[in-house]
């Protein structure tokens, strides 16, 4: 105040590096943006210092950004810290491939105008104004976009079967109900760039030909529900949601649902029934969502991910979207890399990228020096993969069959002096917590399961426990009605397969 300085402090979403948080962009007219991590209130005089001459604070700089071609706007091109690593050079970002957290931590996740600044609803104004809505549905087939939430179904094609459902009234709605334990890519997605979510939300709502949209999303995000609900009172002012959208004619409108936390609500039709007020319990399919879903209404469900990278296909284009990737596993995927990892994220990287590189070339490798042993994709349904099967690319394909699956995204890694048994009681204990008990399989199954690894955590188990637990970890696999029994023995039967010692080191000799 005294020196009259022109100096703005913007809220941004999270640039992904949570190892290095609190982390501070410098944006310095003219030069270069200067990321500062590990910043404290004592620093903010060096940080002003630096805004006006440029000064380097250079035991917090963690890198310049020059080389990152598609920020425009507000961001300024040119290096002009030489001494220190640019954005590009630093190996957490370095080997990812940011598409849809492109923007996350550098715009305002609040203002619509920063959104727009830097390209926001131009994909949008292009589908409605000019392409066909069955043209818009075939970009995103030839896409090859698969749905993030974690079965891959074709976007595209879920788009073309819920426009084509017999039906006047019909319902678009994002999955925003992200559960499982140390994942929150969605959560990220939609705090650091809300508008990118309702932007993708409206071209599909064009191309399907539906006026209504949902967000159904879990109150224990408070950050994420208001921005997401500032972006739609920002997008309604600016005649992007509403009536006549762009002056086609075309109306639609989003509105905002919260789940009360339950993992189960993340399914589907426990979902259908969450929104229309009932207790979200799943339901024997079919008929599935796009035949009768929300209301009884034709309904298409794509998770937060999946609506974000719509625009992108617009904007660019399906044959640069389906550059990026593996052959059937096109574009990007989001992880949440967490647990015993050195550098702990958020990591963007093409579908088909190894594990090895994800934990070693992004991650670093073992947080304080340690070894890593395995990592567990997919959440409470997917499994822990050993480091001699870290080769594996992450595709969907490929990670069903070393006995694991994508999921939405979570990454935790286990190292040493990790117990694999442990795990996967943790992740029994969880998912029998989370039943909804409508079923017999997984309401007593899990309770069952969990009663055994408990037994052999605390040493008391036997040979018999060990060809029970598999045996019930099979059945209740093979005979839950929704996939969150039909996936949650997933831990146990890949540590068993994978850590089979862990278990044997449990048992007594005697026993
Ligand atoms: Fe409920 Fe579990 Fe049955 Fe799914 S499998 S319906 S969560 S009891």
């Amino acid at each position: 105040q005294t020196k009259n300085l022109d100096i703005s402090l913007v809220k941004t979403g999270c640039i992904g590096f949570c190892k290095e948080e609190p982390i501070v962009s410098v944006s310095i007219p003219g030069k270069a943006l200067v990321l500062l991590r590990k910043v404290k209130p004592d620093d903010v005089e060096r940080i002003i210092s630096l805004a006006l001459h440029g000064d380097v604070p250079s035991d917090r700089v963690l890198c310049t950004i020059s080389d990152w071609d598609h920020i425009t706007g507000n961001l300024v091109y040119g290096n002009e810290f030489d001494t220190f690593p640019e954005y590009g050079e630093i190996p957490f970002f370095a080997h990812q491939k940011k598409v849809i957290l492109r923007d996350s931590g550098l715009i305002n996740p609040e203002d619509i105008d920063e959104y727009i600044g830097i390209g926001g609803y131009f994909a949008a104004y292009k589908a409605l104004t000019s392409m066909k809505p069955d043209a818009i549905i075939d970009e995103v087939k030839r896409s090859g976009l698969r749905g993030r939430g974690g079965a891959g179904f074709p976007a595209g094609l879920k788009w073309e079967i819920t426009k084509k459902a017999p039906g006047e009234e019909k319902f678009i709605v994002c999955n925003a109900d992200e559960g499982d334990p140390g994942a929150y890519m969605n959560r990220n997605e939609m705090e650091s760039d809300p508008h990118m979510l309702l932007e993708g939300m409206l071209i599909g709502a064009y191309a399907m030909g539906v006026s209504e949209g949902l967000i159904y999303i879990r109150a224990e995000y408070p950050l994420a529900i208001e921005r997401l609900m500032l972006a739609l009172d920002q997008a309604r002012t600016y005649g992007l949601l509403g009536k006549n959208i762009f002056n086609t004619g075309f109306d639609f409108d989003i509105r905002i649902a919260t789940g009360a936390g339950a993992f189960v609500c993340g399914e589907s039709t426990a979902l259908a029934a969450s929104i229309e007020g009932k207790t979200g319990r799943p339901r024997l399919r079919p008929p599935r969502l796009t035949e009768k879903g929300v209301f009884g209404k034709p309904t298409d469900l794509n998770n937060v991910e999946t609506w974000c990278n719509v625009p992108v296909i617009i904007a660019k284009g399906a044959l640069w979207y389906s550059s990026i990737g593996a052959k059937g596993n096109t574009g990007t995927k989001v992880f949440s890399l967490v647990g015993k990892v050195d550098n702990i994220g958020m990591v963007e990287v093409p579908l088909g990228t190894s594990l090895h590189s994800i934990i070693y070339d992004i991650g670093n490798g073992g947080a304080l020096g340690k070894e890593v042993k395995a990592v567990q994709t997919g959440g409470p349904s997917g499994g822990c993969i050993p480091v001699r099967l870290f080769d594996t690319p992450v595709d969907f394909e490929s990670l069903n069959q070393v006995g694991t699956m994508m999921g939405s995204g979570g990454l935790v890694v286990m190292d040493e002096d990790t117990n694999m048994v442990d795990i996967a009681r943790y992740f029994i204990n969880f998912a029998s917590g989370e039943s909804c008990g409508k079923c017999v399989p997984c309401r007593e199954g899990l309770k069952h399961m969990l009663l055994i690894l408990n037994r052999i955590v605390a040493g008391k188990g036997t040979r018999q426990d060990i060809g029970l637990l598999r045996e019930l970890a099979e059945t209740v696999q093979k005979t839950s009605l929704c996939g969150l029994g039909q996936t949650a023995p997933n831990p146990v039967l890949t540590t068993m397969q994978y850590f089979k010692e862990e278990y044997d080191d449990l048992i007594s000799p005697e026993a």
